[in-house]
C-alpha cells in the first residue's frame, strides 16, 4: 500500500474529513460500555454493561446515524476528547493518534481486514450485557478491566 494512502500519518485529527474520521474507529465497542466514577478519587471503572443501542453480537451501534438523539448518554468522539478523555480506552485509535502513538497491528487500516479486531479478541462482541438486562443487579457487579474483557472469549449474563 502506498504511503500516500496512509492518511492518518499525514493528516492531524482536527483536519480529517468525515470519511477519514469514521475510518479510524476500529469498531471494538469499548467506548459504548458504562463506566463508574469514584466520587472521592475520580478513578474510573469500566463495566461490561453496554448501552442498549449496542448490537451485542457485532459490537456495533444499531442506529449510528441517530445515536446522539436516541441515546442521551452517547458522546460524540472529537479530537479534543481523544486528547483528554480518561474514560476512552487506551487502545482506542483516536486516543492512540492523539497521543502520538501508531495504530495497533490489528486495526483494520493496518491489517486491511475489518474482522481483525474481532480475531485479535479486541472486540467486546459476545461479552457484555445491556443496561436493560441489569434488573435488580448493580453496575458494580459488572466491573471489569479492559485487559480482562479483551482477553476473555465470552461472558454470560
Ligand atoms: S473505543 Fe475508539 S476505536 Fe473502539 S469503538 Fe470506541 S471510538 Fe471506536
Ligand atoms: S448510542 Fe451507539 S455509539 Fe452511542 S454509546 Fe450507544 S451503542 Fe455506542
Amino acid at each position: 500500500m502506498s504511503n500516500t494512502l496512509h492518511f492518518w500519518l499525514q493528516t492531524p485529527l482536527r483536519e480529517m474529513n468525515t470519511t477519514q474520521w469514521e475510518q479510524l474507529c476500529d469498531g471494538c465497542g469499548l467506548c459504548c460500555l458504562n463506566k463508574l466514577e469514584d466520587e472521592d478519587t475520580g478513578d474510573i471503572y469500566l463495566t461490561r454493561v453496554a448501552c442498549n443501542l449496542l448490537d451485542k453480537c457485532s459490537a456495533q451501534c444499531s442506529d449510528y446515524e441517530n445515536r446522539l438523539s436516541l441515546a442521551p448518554d452517547c458522546i460524540q468522539i472529537t479530537p479534543e476528547l481523544a486528547e483528554t478523555a480518561e474514560w476512552l480506552p487506551n487502545t482506542c485509535a483516536y486516543k492512540q493518534l492523539a497521543h502520538g502513538e501508531p495504530l495497533l497491528p490489528w486495526h483494520p487500516l493496518i491489517s486491511g481486514r475489518e474482522e481483525s479486531p474481532y480475531e485479535a479478541n479486541r472486540s467486546i462482541s459476545g461479552k457484555v450485557i445491556h443496561e436493560s438486562e441489569l434488573g435488580e443487579r448493580e453496575h458494580e457487579e459488572f466491573i471489569i478491566t479492559e485487559e480482562e474483557l479483551t482477553s476473555s472469549i465470552c461472558y454470560g449474563n
